[in-house]
């Protein structure tokens, strides 16, 4: 049978949120009249989720349960949501309810008028930490600002892709992942729909800081090189100073200067070359390790369980 939407829902020890996800996605895309089917991808949960999964599965065809070996993270979740999808569209949406399941429709509606990427923007958070909003909102704006392809700011996962689309990003193998900016990059016609962000229906986040500060290092060394481009520029200007420092120290010593003289003003520029240099090579490194993960060419995820048909 032919299926027009895939609903795509990562899930990392979310049990509490399960059955309400269910309910609310089926009464939603019951009452859009066509078929439909809910991906539910288990990213190594260990809190009971996945025999959860299963149950869900058992008793609704429409469930497709996609069980991973271990977790893997958000991105490679939704990465396998692709893989399995059948639909028409696919929609990927967060598990724990923050992103409501009735904003679906609204996303449909703007798929039947011909955009083929449409995403949720979040106009407003509920129950998150001034913390969370204020580094997501840093977040958006830096990556926004210093990559090459334009990113929507406040847009998170939430969104509806045309069949094209992800025919397009299954063809991206890259390991380190953002799949808000590839969906950007493939170009298409898209189109955002403005949404409340509810607060999460049970459970904690899943994204502490140290996760979000991968993500966006993911995000940023995936869409640009202005990390090493701020290196050259650091290059260029502790060498123009020098340049310019040459003839001015001179100068101050023939006319009798003590200036500049001793070992803390050695110390502090030997320093902070130093430091420019090794931050520098950090850089380096961290693109230099994402280039070895590639050539590793690993999959990028490892399924325990899942349906027969891809
Ligand atoms: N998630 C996942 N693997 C992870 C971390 C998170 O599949 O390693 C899922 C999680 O279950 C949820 C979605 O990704 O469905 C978003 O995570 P979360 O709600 O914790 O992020 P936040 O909304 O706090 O940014
Ligand atoms: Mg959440």
């Amino acid at each position: 049978m032919k299926t027009t939407y895939s609903i795509i829902a990562p899930i990392y020890n979310e049990i509490d949120n399960l059955p309400e996800l269910h309910r609310r996605v089926k009464e939603v895309m019951d009452s859009s009249g066509e078929s439909w089917e809910l991906i539910l991808v288990d990213d190594g949960s260990t809190d009971g989720s996945t025999e959860k999964i299963r149950e869900l599965a058992e008793a609704d065809k429409t469930v497709r349960p996609v069980i991973f070996a271990r977790n893997f993270g958000h991105q490679p979740a939704i990465t396998a949501g692709w893989d399995y999808a059948r639909g028409d569209a696919v929609i990927i949406i967060d598990a724990d309810l923050q992103d409501p399941p009735e904003v679906m429709l609204e996303l449909a509606k703007k798929w039947k008028e011909g955009y083929e990427v449409v995403y949720a923007v979040r106009a407003e958070r509920e129950g998150e930490s001034w913390f969370k909003k204020f580094t997501a909102a840093a977040f958006y704006r830096l990556i926004y600002s210093i990559t090459d392809v334009k990113i929507p700011v406040d847009t998170g996962d939430f969104r509806l892709m045309d069949r094209k689309v992800v025919n397009v990003l299954k063809q991206m193998k890259e390991r380190h992942r953002f799949p808000r900016g590839m969906s950007a990059w493939v170009g298409f016609r898209q189109i955002g729909v403005e949404y409340k962000r509810a607060a999460r229906v049970a459970g904690v986040t899943k994204y502490p800081f140290s996760k979000m500060i991968k993500l966006a290092l993911n995000a940023i060394t995936s869409f640009s090189y202005f990390p090493l481009q701020v290196a050259t520029f650091f290059g260029f200007v502790s060498a123009g100073v020098a340049i310019l420092a040459i003839p001015v120290v001179i100068y101050m010593r023939i006319m009798g200067s003590g200036a500049f003289t001793g070992q803390a003003t050695t110390l502090i520029a030997v320093l902070f070359l130093g430091g420019v240099q090794l931050i520098s090579l950090g850089i380096l490194g961290e693109y230099i390790g994402r280039l070895y993960d590639e050539a590793k060419g690993r999959p990028l995820y490892i399924v325990r369980d899942a349906p027969e048909e891809q």
